[in-house]
């Protein structure tokens, strides 16, 4: 089943001074959104970003430790260990308009963030680990 149905739009912005990734999949899982889509803007006064490095099978983190502009957030919800888990990754702009990103992690501190949530209806993408990639990934929903 490919086929999904908005059921309802989340819109607010999220305290200054919180966890971006904590907010969220906090927030997710109040409102138990067990499928869903993520998008925002905002400021970050400290981020944390990782690269998935294919050879070695790992993130590597960077951080930011002044503040940046979110130019974009975007991600999704789905589940992981039978609850809401959010996956989202962040374009961050700095002083000078320099474009950097990544897989969000937490410990990116929020200056401001203004966030919709999507919730669908559908069948359940659930994260399993997968061998080839390591990464936990949707068991089902391949497009081909
Ligand atoms: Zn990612």
């Amino acid at each position: 089943m490919i086929n999904y149905k908005l059921k309802r739009t989340i819109i607010g912005q999220l305290p200054n001074g919180s966890d971006l990734l904590e907010e969220l999949t906090q927030l997710v899982q109040k409102e138990n959104i067990r499928c869903g889509r993520i998008h925002g803007i905002g400021a970050t006064t400290h981020a944390v970003v990782a690269y998935y490095d294919q050879n070695i099978k790992k993130y590597n983190s960077m951080e930011f430790t002044s503040g940046m502009e979110i130019l974009n957030l975007h991600g999704n919800v789905s589940i992981r260990d039978g609850k809401p888990f959010v996956h989202v990754h962040i374009l961050l702009g700095d002083p000078q308009g320099k474009v950097f990103g990544g897989h969000l992690l937490s410990g990116t501190k929020l200056w401001a963030c203004e966030v919709f949530i999507d919730e669908f209806e559908g069948e359940e993408l659930v994260r399993e680990q997968d061998e080839k990639t390591g990464l936990f990934l949707w068991k089902t929903g391949y497009l081909s």
